[in-house]
């Protein structure tokens, strides 16, 4: 699966200029009201998405009715349901999907109050039939929505007839904070803004082994780091997100920048199918990966997005995007140095890594161009050497050290730096 090279650079883009227009859009399919206190739930044996001739037929059985939204989105086409307050207990039971025209199928929390399902389909569709009703034996409410294949000139129209779902209470910063001056380089004067961004959550739970989500646990650690470098002083420490909600890749590059952040980190856990990774790993952003296996890091993630239903199909501007480079141009030698900084600590802290323990791909998250940004991968939930390190605490707390002493070295260099930079 490749990388839409074609869209990346118009991302790095919208980065800056509208982050908030990522979820924008305005829901023209009507919501019907239900009681919004009891939680509505699926009955998976009487749902799912099937093939209705050539058309796409998604049936969704409800215990009740609940306001709902759908709209379609395009790079790679989906259809995006959201629902107040509906638990997809058993949607992953085999069978659900049977069309096949359907390649992928993702269901979670959105924000709290708000569930998400998303279809991705193997080419351009309108919704030809859409309306919730009740179920005509028993109680409660059926969905059903009909999908027919269109071309791309009816794809059009139907992406501006349905445009994807705007969900009231999606946590993102003010628009005035993506569009805020570059920050000033820092100077070793006052706290360091440290941005921690625990990896995945909500709709995307990020890897999952032995009952351990990923989310969960980097929230978990990123308080664990938190408390750590307050304990040191001389850190101001802000967090992406401190609770299992869904916030897109480029809302964390937006929430850092509101934050006025010095450096990111953005903290995860990933599971390689091969399973063949292990040790703590660190990523700076590179247009070409390092190998295989961090190019498949970094478009999952981007894929995670897509799966949640982010839009990803803005539009570039040339001179944006000069400027942009011109800003890496200073930003990356600075986490090039942030990411051996890291290598050094973490290995000194906890007696290992990966064998290449710095590496590079073309991370999103990473892509701010004037923080200084590193990835971690603290370890693979896939190995069980480094599953068990992270499930203990004295582990963890090493782990925890390691980062704070490279923080704190990193600053110290990086001011020295600075400051010969402006004489
Ligand atoms: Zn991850």
């Amino acid at each position: 699966m490749g990388r839409p090279t074609g869209i990346t650079r118009a991302r790095a883009l919208r980065r800056i200029i509208c982050v908030l227009s990522l979820l924008a859009g305005l829901a023209v399919l009507p919501a019907t009201a239900g009681d919004p206190t009891a939680l509505a739930r699926l009955d998976p044996a009487a749902s799912g998405v099937a093939a209705a001739g050539p058309d796409v037929r998604v049936t969704l059985a409800i215990s009740q009715p609940v306001p709902w939204r759908a709209g379609l989105m395009a790079t790679p086409p989906r259809l995006v349901l959201d629902f107040r307050e509906l638990a997809f207990d058993g949607i992953d039971r085999p069978g659900f999907v049977t069309s096949p025209r359907v390649r992928a199928l993702r269901s979670g929390t959105l924000q709290p109050g708000w569930t998400r399902l998303v279809l991705e389909l193997d080419g351009p569709v309108r919704i030809a039939e859409a309306g919730m009703a009740r179920r005509a034996e028993g109680p409660g409410a059926v969905l059903s929505l009909r999908l027919a294949a269109v071309d791309e000139a009816g794809f059009a129209e139907a992406l501006a007839a349905a445009p994807p779902p705007q969900t009231p209470g999606l946590a993102l910063p003010e628009a005035a904070a993506a569009e805020a001056a570059p920050k000033r380089r820092q100077t070793g004067e006052g706290p360091l803004v440290v941005v921690l961004d625990p990896g995945h959550g909500g709709i995307d739970p990020g890897a999952e082994r032995d009952g351990l989500r990923e989310a969960d646990l980097m929230v978990a650690f990123a308080r664990e780091l938190r408390e750590a470098l307050i304990r040191a002083g001389g850190f101001r420490v802000v967090l992406t997100r401190e609770e299992d909600v869904f916030v897109p890749l480029e809302a964390r590059m937006s929430i850092a920048r509101a934050a006025g952040a010095d450096v990111l980190l953005s903290l995860h856990a990933d599971a390689l199918d091969a399973g063949v990774a292990t040790g703590a790993t660190v990523y700076t952003l590179a247009a070409e990966a390092s190998d295989e296996v961090a190019a498949v890091l970094a478009e999952r993630h981007d894929r995670a997005d897509l799966l949640a239903g982010v839009d990803l199909s803005g539009q570039g501007d040339l001179i944006a995007e000069v400027l942009m480079d011109l800003a890496r141009t200073e930003t990356a030698p600075r986490s090039d140095r942030l990411a051996r900084h890291l290598v050094g600590s973490i290995r000194t802290a906890t007696g290992r890594m990966h064998r290449r323990p710095h590496q590079m791909a073309n991370f999103t998250v990473l892509r701010a161009p004037d923080i200084p940004s590193a990835l971690v991968e603290l370890g693979f939930l896939s190995s069980p050497r480094d599953l068990a390190e992270l499930r203990d605490p004295a582990w963890r707390e090493r782990l925890a050290g390691g980062i704070v002493e490279a923080l704190r070295a990193w600053a110290v260099e990086d001011a020295a730096e600075a400051a010969l930079l402006r004489q």
